[in-house]
């Protein structure tokens, strides 16, 4: 028994030490005067951070999360390597009126390349992107997104034309209070948080 119990504490304790992040020090990272409001508003939807899987799978069984469709009017989810196609109701709802009124405008899909991220996913992100983020994001919460500006209709180009009308598209919710969003260049992409409107 005492075996047992030593062996059950070793196995805890190598677990927690495989860990990859302290949750402590990421929760006191602080974010930047640009993303404060991001992290602000994913955070009004009474949503705990998003550690793991089991996390995730908490919200999904309680009807929080609504998965992201791979296709719809005016978008395409690319193929998902480090987040999740699920998010809170009213973004997953505003990314499809954003798509449709996209489409409507041009004619034309944008691709969203990364949807929600537990802290778990963001580990194995830095590892492939020294630049992802080391705090909490509102990638961690399930209210935002990331559309990409170089892969219109599936075409993997500059396309000024289309990035400057899904910038219009934007900056139309943007105005009704509904949405914050950022250019990420390294990334080549905006990153969009809903609000909880
Ligand atoms: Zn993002």
């Amino acid at each position: 028994m005492k075996f047992l119990v030593l062996s059950f504490l070793l196995c805890f304790s190598f677990f927690k030490s495989q860990k990859c992040y302290d949750l402590k020090t990421v929760l006191k990272v602080e974010p930047t005067a640009l993303y404060r409001p991001h992290l602000l508003a994913s955070q009004n939807f009474g949503v705990d951070i998003l550690e793991n899987e089991k996390t995730v799978d908490k919200y999904i069984a309680r009807g929080k999360f609504q998965k992201v469709k791979k296709k719809s009017r005016g978008y395409r989810l690319q193929t998902l390597q480090h987040s999740r196609p699920y998010l809170v109701k009213k973004a997953r709802t505003l990314l499809e009126k954003m798509a449709a009124k996209f489409a409507t405008d041009t004619k034309s899909f944008f691709v969203v390349s990364s949807v929600t991220r537990t802290l778990e996913d963001q580990c194995r992100l830095r590892k492939v992107n020294s630049n992802a983020s080391l705090g909490i994001s509102s990638h961690n919460y399930g209210a935002a997104f990331d559309i990409s500006y170089v892969r219109f209709d599936h075409v993997l180009k500059v396309n000024t034309k289309l990035e400057k009308a899904l910038e219009k598209v934007l900056d139309y919710y943007k105005n009704q209070g509904k949405i914050f969003y950022i250019k990420e260049k390294q990334q080549s992409c905006y990153h969009v948080t809903v609000r909880n409107f």
